[in-house]
C-alpha cells in the first residue's frame, strides 16, 4: 500500500481490520477458499490519493473454468439437495452477517470506488441486506402450477415444476459493487442456483469479502465464487463457457451487446442491465423545492455515477429560470471531499481514466454551445484528487452529446419546453429507456406522463428510489430483463411441463 494511502487511512481512522483486509494481494474466491493470484496482477488504485492500494489477481480462462466447475459440483452437492427453508436460513444468516459488518463494507466501498462513506453506510450496504432478506422469503414459494389441460382428450394430469436454471455468471460494474451484486445474487441463491461472480477490476473488495462471509455463515463450498481480472478476459470467458447456464450482466451498453452475442453462442439465458440517459420533466405545476432537491440527488449522488441518473432536465418555460437558479445554488453548496470524509457528498470519480472521459463530455458541451451554469470550465479544474465539481449546463438540445450520450459523471443538462407534448416527445427521443422522472403536484398530470414516458422505471416527485420488491430494468439500449421483484425469479428458474396420460 502506498504511503499516501496510509496517511489517508490515518486521517479518517480506518479500522485496522479493514486496512489488513485490503493490504494484501487480492486473489480469487473459488470452491470455498480464496486462492492466490498468479504472477499476473492488476494495480488497484485508490481514487482520492491515486496511490496503489494493492495488487489484484488478473485471472485467466483457466481460473474461470475452475470456478464454473466448482459451481457445477456445488449444484450436485448439499446445496442442490437443501430444503428451501434451510436455504432461506442461510441467506438470512448472510444478510445478518453483512448487516453486522455494515461499517466494514462501507469502508471497502469508499476506499475502492471513492464513493461517500455515508452513502455506503445508508444506501449501498442496507440495500444489499434488504435484497438478501427479501429474496430469502422466496425460497419456499417457487411453486409450479397444476392445471387442467384444455385441449387434450381423455384423462390427464398436467403440471409444471420450477427448477434452478443452474450455474449463473454475474458480471457487475463498479458504481455500486456490492449492491448491484446483491440484486443478482440474492434472487439466484433463492432459486437454488450457484454463482460465479466477476466484479469490476476497479472494485473487487466487497464481492471478495461477501464470499468470505458466505463461507463463514455456512454456505457449501462452490455456491458463491468470485473470479477477478479484466472484463475482456474473465467476462468473455464466462460468457463463452458452456458450463454457465445463465448470464446476468450489468454494465455499459456496448459491452452488454458484446457479452450478449457471445452468450448466445452457447444458448445462455440472458439479462442485460445497461446504460441510460434518463429524462426529467418539471411541469408548471411542480413544487420547485421538491423538484430541485430530488433532481440534485438524482444526478449528483455517487458523483453522478448512476445508471438511472436524471441527466436531461426539461423544465417548463414558466419555471425554468427559477429551477435553474435553485439547481445552481444547490450544486454549489454540495460538500466536496474524499470518500472517507463522512460529510462529503461529491467525491472522487472511480478512476483517472473515467474522470478524463467525463471531462471530455464537459468539453464537448462547452464546444457545442451549451451554457455553463455552474461547475467545470473547459478542460476542468486542474485538481489532482479525482474530483469533478457538480456541473450544470443550460440551453441543451438533443443534437448535443450532453443530451444524447451517457456521461456517468456529475454533469446535468437542462432545456426549456413550452408544451407537455413537446416535453414527452423530446424525453422519449433517446435510444435509452432506463428511467424517467416527473415533477408535478397535479396527480392526473403525473399519472398521464408516467404512461407516456418510455422507460423501465418512472419516478414521480422523486429520483432513484429502489426497492427489492420492485423490478428494475430498462428498455431499448438500456437492455432487457429485470433485477429484483418477483419478476426476476423466472430468470433464474426453468419451467418444466409434465404431462401424465391417465388410464382407467
Ligand atoms: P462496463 O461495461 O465497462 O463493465 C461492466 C462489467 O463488465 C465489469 O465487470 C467489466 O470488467 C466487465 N467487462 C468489461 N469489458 C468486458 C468485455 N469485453 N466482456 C465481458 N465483460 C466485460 O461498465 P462499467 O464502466 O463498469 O459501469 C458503468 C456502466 O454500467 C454504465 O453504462 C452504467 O449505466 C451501467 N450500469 C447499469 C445499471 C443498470 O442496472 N441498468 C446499473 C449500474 C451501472
Amino acid at each position: 500500500m502506498d504511503q499516501s494511502i496510509g496517511s489517508y487511512f490515518d486521517e479518517f481512522s480506518v479500522p485496522a481490520e479493514v486496512a489488513a483486509f485490503v493490504d494484501r494481494t487480492i486473489g480469487h474466491f473459488i470452491d470455498g477458499h480464496e486462492i492466490a493470484a498468479s504472477t499476473d496482477q492488476i494495480d488497484l488504485i485508490e481514487p482520492f490519493t491515486q496511490g496503489k492500494l494493492t495488487g489484484l489477481a488478473s485471472g485467466s480462462a483457466q481460473d474461470v473454468d475452475l470456478a464454473v466447475k466448482a459451481a457445477r459440483k456445488a449444484l450436485a452437492g448439499p446445496w442442490g439437495k437443501m430444503p428451501p427453508l434451510q436455504r432461506q436460513k442461510l441467506i438470512l444468516r448472510l444478510a445478518e452477517a453483512l448487516e453486522a459488518e455494515t461499517d466494514f463494507f462501507a469502508h471497502l466501498e469508499a476506499i475502492d470506488v471513492g464513493k461517500s462513506i455515508s452513502d455506503a453506510r445508508t444506501i449501498d450496504i442496507p440495500g444489499a441486506v434488504a435484497n438478501l432478506e427479501y429474496f430469502a422469503g422466496w425460497t419456499s414459494k417457487l411453486d409450479g402450477r397444476t392445471t387442467g389441460a384444455v385441449a387434450l382428450p381423455g384423462e390427464t394430469l398436467t403440471y409444471t415444476v420450477k427448477e434452478p436454471v443452474g450455474v449463473v455468471a454475474v458480471i457487475v460494474p463498479w458504481n455500486f459493487p456490492l449492491q448491484i451484486l446483491s440484486w443478482k445474487l440474492a434472487a439466484a441463491l433463492a432459486c437454488g442456483c450457484t454463482i460465479v461472480c466477476k466484479p469490476s477490476e476497479l472494485t473487487p473488495l466487497s464481492a471478495m469479502r461477501l464470499a468470505h462471509l458466505a463461507t463463514r455463515v455456512g454456505f457449501p463450498d462452490g455456491v458463491i465464487n468470485v473470479v477477478n481480472g479484466f472484463g475482456q478476459v474473465i467476462g468473455q470467458a464466462l460468457a463463452a463457457h458452456p458450463g454457465v447456464d445463465k448470464l446476468s450482466f450489468t454494465g455499459s451498453t456496448p459491452v452488454g451487446i458484446a457479452v450478449g452475442k457471445t452468450a448466445l453462442d452457447t444458448m445462455k439465458r440472458l439479462t442485460l442491465e445497461l446504460g441510460g440517459k434518463s429524462p426529467v420533466i418539471v411541469t408548471d405545476k411542480a413544487n420547485l423545492d421538491t423538484a430541485a432537491t430530488a433532481i440534485l440527488s438524482g444526478i449528483f449522488m455517487n458523483s453522478g455515477q448512476l445508471c438511472d441518473a436524471g441527466s436531461r432536465v426539461y423544465a417548463h418555460a414558466s419555471v425554468h429560470d427559477e429551477l435553474v437558479e435553485r439547481l445552481r445554488v444547490g450544486a454549489k453548496n454540495l460538500p466536496v471531499g474524499p470518500g472517507l470524509d463522512p460529510d462529503a457528498a461529491i467525491t472522487p470519480l472511480v478512476s483517472e481514466t473515467h474522470r478524463k472521459r467525463v471531462l471530455d463530455h464537459i468539453n464537448a458541451a462547452h464546444a457545442e454551445g451549451a451554457v455553463l451554469v455552474t461547475g467545470e470550465p473547459m478542460d476542468g479544474n486542474g485538481r489532482h484528487d479525482g474530483i469533478l465539481l457538480p456541473t450544470i449546463f443550460d440551453r441543451c438540445t438533443e443534437n448535443m452529446r450532453i443530451f444524447r450520450e451517457e456521461i456517468f459523471g456529475p454533469v446535468l443538462g437542462v432545456a426549456r419546453f413550452e408544451t407537455l407534448d413537446e416535453a414527452v416527445e423530446r424525453a422519449n427521443s433517446s435510444a435509452y429507456g432506463l428511467a424517467a422522472a416527473v415533477y408535478s403536484e397535479n396527480v392526473d398530470e403525473t399519472i398521464l406522463l408516467a404512461r407516456r414516458l418510455k422507460a423501465g422505471n418512472i419516478y414521480i416527485n422523486a429520483h432513484g428510489l429502489v426497492d427489492p420488491a420492485m423490478p428494475f430494468g430498462g428498455l431499448g439500449a438500456s437492455g432487457f430483463g429485470k433485477d429484483m421483484g418477483p419478476e426476476q425469479l423466472d430468470s433464474f428458474l426453468s419451467t418444466k411441463s409434465v404431462y401424465t396420460q391417465l388410464r382407467n
